[in-house]
């Protein structure tokens, strides 16, 4: 049988349950205190990250343009923004060992600029300078081809590399070249052949072989080069044996 509570119990009782009330309370205000806390580190933490990604995507950035000015310091020529020769290197290595596994034919044309020192000595460096640049356009504009590379080889030595293109193609393309510089008319008085600056060409046709290195290709295009000089200059010579 249950037996009767007596008021001072109950009055302790109730007494007890104030206290525990009291301190629930006391712990409800510090889990308060504690989740705004914790509250305001995520935020100071998402802010922190945020703007770390935001640095890291300005960096990446960053990276990719130094990259982008690495790459065109490494293979364009400064003067003419042709490729440079490094690169002219690399791209007839790579071609050649491509173009012999396809069976397949690569030109070359060279070019050199006809009495160019006296271009120098009459009009100055400066003016050298922008002949050059002149000239490096029509190797840019006649080498159309995405796998074309119209490059600088040297002084005023200026070359096309024309991958899987016949003898005639290198024929084309080193027309065009000639034409091109003709109908720009710079002024050359000190040319002894002609008033306007020319140009000789050589052009070489070869179907790669991995048992040879690809200078036989540079050899050739550049006898034919020597042999245009030789004829009277202004001219083109494809590569033949014998020459
Ligand atoms: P040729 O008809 O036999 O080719 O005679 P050339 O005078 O053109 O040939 P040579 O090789 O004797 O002279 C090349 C000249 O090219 C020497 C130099 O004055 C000039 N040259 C080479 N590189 C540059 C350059 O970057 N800028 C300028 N302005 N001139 C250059
Ligand atoms: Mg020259
Ligand atoms: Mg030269």
């Amino acid at each position: 049988m249950e037996r009767e509570i007596l008021p001072e119990e109950l009055f302790s009782e109730i007494a007890r349950l104030r206290r525990e009330v009291e301190t629930l309370k006391l712990e409800k205000y510090d889990l308060e205190i504690l989740v705004e806390t914790i509250t305001e580190h995520a935020d100071a933490i998402e802010v922190e990250l945020r703007s770390r990604n935001q640095e890291i995507v300005k960096l990446n950035h960053q990276l990719a343009l130094a990259n982008k000015e690495l790459e065109q310091l490494a293979n364009v020529d400064g003067l003419t923004s042709l490729a440079n020769r490094r690169h002219f290197d690399a791209t007839l290595d790579r071609e050649w060992k491509r173009l012999a596994r396809e069976g397949q034919p690569l030109s070359l044309v060279l070019g050199d600029i006809d009495f160019f020192k006296r271009y120098n000595d009459s009009y100055g460096h400066q003016a050298g300078d922008e002949c050059l640049r002149r000239v490096a356009q029509a190797f840019e504009q006649a080498s159309k081809r995405p796998s074309d590379l119209a490059a600088r080889y040297g002084g005023e030595e200026m070359a096309a590399i024309l991958p899987n293109t016949e003898s005639r193609g290198g024929i084309h393309v080193a027309t065009e070249i000639h034409n091109f510089v003709e109908s720009m008319k710079l002024e050359h008085t000190a040319s002894p052949i002609h008033k306007y600056v020319t140009l000789s060409l050589g052009v070489a046709t070869i179907v790669p072989d991995l048992k040879l290195p690809p200078t036989r290709l540079v050899n050739q295009a550049d006898t034919a080069l020597y042999t245009a000089k030789k004829n009277g200059r202004n001219c083109l010579v494809f590569f033949r044996k014998g020459l």
